[in-house]
């Protein structure tokens, strides 16, 4: 047996070989390693958030709003005003994080089989083994984009009942256009599945969402995360939208009163001020063009990106002892495990210089 875990410990026998999802937190590092916005929320909403908070510290005692009614219409005027859509609190469902999200939908749905083509975002095939949903692995090109002709034999082979495409995906950056995305759904929907687009990285990509094929393609299902783009990972606000079906039976396997209402409020919060919240989205996504050209000046190669992230490849030695390098002089990046590459978060200006600076020394 594993020695990791003691003999008497009844752990499920299909969970031995795992540890728990472990990114490195360092304090006291440049953190450019889990794709976090690297700006604080605006002092104006910051007091807004506290003066929220503070009435509600008087409800407490009663537990939250359970469909939070509230939060999910304010998400479906936001996903509304950015695709010029019409969904309502019905299309929408939120939960802690996208994480939840997709945990939510393969305990309830997962029973023949999830789909992802790798690499992408590894969190998708650790949720399928803990919720005990078999996957397969797909692939993708050499350079990481998707051939989506090969994707739909993939999913008419596996015929899975979840298929999960990543746009743009983590951590390769590179995303899928909406042609693509038609094909796949239509390929999802012979073999009676759902295609779970999960969306992190929307606001950063210029591609329109996949929210705009519902309509058309009721077995389209996107996944939404306020982590990234609305600076908000510390509070848990992932959200999904698809129609009601699909929501009513991934609610079968949410815990109640899953969403506590300090979420909920602070969420709210968070979408009233959405346009002041993403005006630091065009100043990061100018940074990642000016440090991938700067990467590219010290003779690395970089995988183009429509995220807040740049993967590259083209240093001498392995990821991890670049990465252990960059941490020793107090930067973090991110050694996803594919041969010869890392990924960095961008920063802000300052993050990205004193990283860039690192790297020229460590590589030059
Ligand atoms: C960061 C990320 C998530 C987000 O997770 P949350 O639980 O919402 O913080 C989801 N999907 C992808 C591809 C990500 O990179």
């Amino acid at each position: 047996m594993n020695s990791q875990w003691p003999a008497w410990l009844p752990l499920r026998a299909d969970l031995l070989g795992l540890t728990p999802y472990g990114a490195p937190q360092m304090e006291k590092m440049i953190q450019l390693n889990t794709n976090e916005n690297p700006y604080e929320l605006p002092e104006s909403v910051i007091s807004q958030m506290t003066a929220r908070l503070a009435d509600l510290l008087h409800t407490l005692n009663r537990y939250p709003d359970r469909d939070a009614v509230k939060l999910r219409s304010s998400l479906a005027s936001y996903i509304n005003s950015r695709s010029a859509t019409s969904f309502t609190v019905e299309n929408i469902w939120a939960a802690n994080g996208s994480n939840e999200i997709l945990q939510t939908l393969m305990l309830a749905m997962g029973e023949r089989g999830a789909l992802g083509f790798l690499p992408s975002y590894s969190v998708h095939p650790l949720i399928a083994q803990t919720t005990k949903t078999p996957w397969s692995s797909g692939t993708r090109r050499a350079d990481f984009t998707l051939d989506s002709d090969a994707a739909v034999a993939q999913i008419l082979k596996s015929q899975p009942a979840l298929t999960f495409i990543t746009t743009p995906n983590n951590p390769t950056g590179t995303s899928l256009s909406l042609s693509d995305i038609t094909k796949l759904a239509i390929a999802t929907s012979e073999v009676s599945g759902l295609l779970i687009v999960d969306e992190a990285y929307a606001e950063f990509s210029e591609e329109i969402s996949a929210v705009t094929l519902i309509d058309k393609y009721p077995n389209i299902v996107v996944v939404r995360t306020m982590s990234k783009a609305f600076a908000f990972a510390g509070a848990r606000v992932g959200y999904l939208i698809a129609r009601p079906e699909i929501i009513n039976a991934a609610l079968v396997t949410r815990l109640p009163y899953h969403l506590s209402a300090q979420t909920q409020a602070m969420a709210e919060v968070a979408l009233e001020n959405a346009p002041l919240l993403l005006a630091e989205v065009a100043r990061l996504i100018s940074e990642r063009d000016r440090v991938k050209s700067e990467l590219e000046s010290l003779g690395l190669d970089v995988v183009p990106s429509s995220a807040n992230f740049l993967m590259f490849t083209g240093f001498e030695g392995s990821p991890s002892d670049l990465w252990k390098r960059l941490v020793d002089r107090g930067i973090l990046i991110r050694d996803i495990g594919i041969p010869q590459y890392l990924r960095v978060t961008i920063g802000t200006p300052a993050e990205n210089d004193r990283f860039l600076t690192e790297l020229k020394s460590l590589t030059s």
